[in-house]
């Protein structure tokens, strides 16, 4: 069972719950995690967010027209922290290729190390012996979400105490989480192990622990007393952003759905499309499993998302295993005479890769797939180059304008 509803109707009653606590209340308690059954004042709206069941300009548009820009600016940068990272992983998507690379021989080099595996598998198992990390991995586990501040002590705690690899950390996140994404998560990991910023990395500190928890946990004496920076390493040039493509809707033109992006009426408008298929590319995550949890929200969130675009045909989900998936979709899209499929843009990461797997077999019989950019990425990520606050200095004032007339 699913501890979320996976649609875009619980995502947008999460929302309303929300806004009147994203001023001063979020503002003041946000760094405070409470525990799963504790009375958090974070939002909880990062698994619709993460599939685009909800964009994020349409959240800071909710957020800002009740608290104006000032009022909800906190909430509101920590949704620009999405944005950021997208845009940051979409102007440099080695760093997605290379995570891969370095957790496959992560995983190869652990398996051959007796000590370490069992160091490994305790971990995994919430066998640690300390009793805050324990506790996180079980409630990630049990219920696909950690809280912001748990997950960069359990990052930091990972990598400096217990010296294990980041990168399989980083996939046990991807495998567990509900909002499991490429560039927050790929990208926020390397900022804890100090492969973001030269020089910086983030340690754990059990009085910060003892007092963000509300006293729930102290671990003195049981962690790093030091998190070492790796040496620095060059940025990998920047990736241009995407262009807006030479396309037209027509009466051949089908709409495929993806996980990356679950509300395509917002791009596209709402139409009655001849075909509408979604493909599941969950599995792509990780070279391991993902967990049931996660596997059934996105199954369900592209039910959602079929269902609010309807078409004379509807295909799917289909679950993008392997390529052999790649040629059954040829076959349905030619019985339904298809020569052109749109896609709201997809982001570096797993469905990109699943998509580059598919996308020769579609050309190959003249099908083509055309992603379509949306005006907030292509407008915040040619700012995603270096830190967050240069990011905000450019996006701040462009929303400080947009809501200026909802100011106190
Ligand atoms: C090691 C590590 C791994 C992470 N992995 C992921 C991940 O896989 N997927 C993911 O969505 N977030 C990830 N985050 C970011 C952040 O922890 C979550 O987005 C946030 O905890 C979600 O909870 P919320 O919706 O209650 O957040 P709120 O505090 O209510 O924030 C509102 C929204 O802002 C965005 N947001 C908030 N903080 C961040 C942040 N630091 N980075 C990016 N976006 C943010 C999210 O969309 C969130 O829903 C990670 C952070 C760390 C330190």
């Amino acid at each position: 069972m699913n501890p979320l509803e996976a649609t875009r109707a619980a995502g947008e009653s999460r929302l309303a719950q929300f806004l009147p606590h994203a001023g001063a209340d979020y503002t003041d308690w946000r760094n405070h995690d409470f525990g799963p059954n504790g009375d958090n004042r974070v939002s909880g709206l990062s698994p619709w967010l993460r599939h685009r069941l909800l964009t994020e300009e349409e959240v800071i548009d909710a957020a800002a027209r009740v608290h104006g820009l000032t009022g909800a600016e906190k909430f509101i940068q920590e949704v620009c922290w999405r944005s950021y990272w997208k845009g940051y992983l979409e102007r440099r998507p080695v760093h997605w290729h290379d995570y891969r690379k370095t957790l496959d021989e992560a995983l190869t080099g652990i398996a051959r190390d007796k000590r370490q595996n069992q160091l490994l598998l305790n971990a995994l198992e919430g066998n640690t012996g300390i009793e805050c990390f324990d506790a996180w991995v079980d409630e990630l586990i049990q219920t696909g979400y950690l809280h912001n501040h748990a997950r960069m002590w359990f990052a930091s705690i990972w990598v400096f105490t217990l010296a294990l690899p980041w990168a399989i950390g980083a996939d046990f996140f991807l495998r567990h989480l509900l909002d499991g994404d490429p560039a927050s998560n790929t990208l926020s990991w390397r900022w804890v192990a100090g492969h973001h910023t030269a020089g910086k990395t983030y340690l754990a500190r059990p009085s910060n622990i003892a007092r963000y928890t509300n006293g729930r946990f102290n671990p003195v004496d049981s962690l790093a007393a030091e998190a070492p920076a790796p040496p620095a390493s060059d940025r990998p040039p920047l990736q241009p952003i995407p262009d807006e493509p030479d396309f037209e809707l027509s009466e051949t033109t089908g709409l495929l759905i993806t996980e990356e992006d679950l509300h395509p009426e917002s791009c596209f408008g709402e139409r009655h499309w001849p075909l509408v298929v979604s493909l599941q590319t969950t599995g792509w995550r990780s070279p391991l499993s993902i967990s049931a949890h996660v596997q059934g929200f996105v199954t369900d969130a592209l039910v959602d998302a079929m269902t609010r675009n309807p078409g004379v045909q509807a295909l799917g989900p289909i679950d993008l295993v392997d390529t052999a998936a790649g040629d059954r979709l040829v076959e349905l899209l030619q019985t339904a005479g298809i020569g052109t499929l749109v896609t709201p843009w997809v982001p570096a990461g797993p469905t990109a890769d699943a998509l580059a797997a598919v996308e020769p077999i579609l050309s190959a019989v003249g099908i083509r797939l055309v992603k379509v950019p949306r005006e907030w990425d292509v407008t915040v990520w040619p700012h995603a180059t270096h830190g967050f606050f240069r990011f905000w200095k450019a996006v701040g004032p462009m929303l400080s304008e947009r809501y200026a007339a909802f100011e106190a």
